[in-house]
């Protein structure tokens, strides 16, 4: 196996085109696993800790533009406010050392449907940012995950930033797992209200073959809040209202049975998420939440 040890990301973009299948390594907490129990022999590994700029985020008036090897660590500890969704997601994520080095650009490169990053970013809203020597593009989140750890990358591109909507609104994650840390998700669901669009947007993982969006939830959901005056008037949702959304969220699973769970838990499970989740955002939103901008 080569070690290729670019000091630039042009260098590094140089070397993806040369070596098309050479695996990047980022904090290396997915690939070196893949690598020690032999699950992939790569003719090269590409590492990309010598680019320091992966590491750093900009917050721009409506987003931020966060490295791919940002470690979660980090986006706990500066961008809680920002991107307080994803910030709850690395919160979950294994344990500190893996924290430390493990970055939202590596949960994307793997897309495994468990990633805790994925729901976040689903419900925030972002565009990956994926660069060959060819040139760069957008990629909505919402078409980055092709299968069951496929992602819409070209063998030549790297990812080299993701865009992500910093919050109008409140955000939560909850995950199901078999403990508390150092877990694997059984199932997560995301949610973020946006109260400057009005609208609510969701992400679930590890109950579908890909991360996904609750899509009929929030149209349901938009629609009922739109209805009721709800942005306005800042009332309770109705139970009705929120066994309809979690009926629906349920409904978006396409789950299997896995040594972690069945697919009936799972399906289940995401229903009582979404309708806490819902419930935790909207009272925030009640409260302090409804003096955001362009909610008034
Ligand atoms: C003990 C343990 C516990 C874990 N627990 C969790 C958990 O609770 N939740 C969770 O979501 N994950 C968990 N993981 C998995 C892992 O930590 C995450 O997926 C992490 O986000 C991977 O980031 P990384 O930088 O280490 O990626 P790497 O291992 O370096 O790379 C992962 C994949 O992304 C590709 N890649 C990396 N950077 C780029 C780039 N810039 N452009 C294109 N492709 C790229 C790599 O080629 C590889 O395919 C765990 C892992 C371990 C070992």
């Amino acid at each position: 196996m080569d070690f290729l040890r670019p000091a630039s990301w042009e260098e590094a973009l140089a070397a993806k085109a040369e070596h098309p299948t050479a695996v990047p390594i980022a904090g290396g907490t997915d690939v070196m696993v893949e690598i020690n129990f032999d699950h992939r022999r790569p003719e090269y590994l590409l590492d990309l800790n010598r680019i320091g700029e992966l590491s750093e985020w900009e917050v721009g008036r409506r987003s931020v533009r966060l490295g791919a090897s940002v470690p979660y660590s980090a986006i706990m500890e500066h961008l809680r406010t920002e991107l307080p969704g994803l910030a709850l997601a690395s919160h979950t994520v294994a344990s500190p050392q893996i924290r430390n080095r493990g970055g939202v650009g590596g949960n994307l490169g793997t897309a495994s449907p468990a990633g805790d990053a994925h729901p976040a970013l689903l419900a925030a809203g972002c565009e990956v940012e994926a660069e060959s020597v060819r040139g760069t593009r957008l990629i909505p989140i919402d078409a980055f995950y092709t299968g069951v750890k496929r992602n819409a990358l070209e063998p030549d591109e790297l990812i080299r930033a993701v865009h992500i909507r910093k919050a109008d609104g409140p955000q939560q994650y909850s995950k199901v797992g078999t403990r508390n840390a150092m877990v694997i998700a059984v199932c997560a669901f995301g949610i973020a209200l946006h109260p400057e669009t009005r609208t609510v947007r969701t992400g679930i993982g590890s109950a579908a073959p890909t991360p996904v969006r609750a899509k009929e939830a929030e149209e349901f959901l938009n629609a009922a809040l739109e209805e009721g005056g709800f942005w306005e008037n800042g009332k309770i949702i109705t139970p009705a209202i929120a066994k309809q959304f979690a009926a629906l969220a349920s409904g978006a699973c396409n789950p299997i049975d896995d040594v972690r769970g069945t697919a009936k838990y799972r399906r289940h499970a995401v229903g009582i998420m979404a309708r806490r989740t819902l419930g935790w955002t909207w009272e925030q939103y009640r409260g302090a939440g409804r003096t955001l901008e362009g909610a008034a």
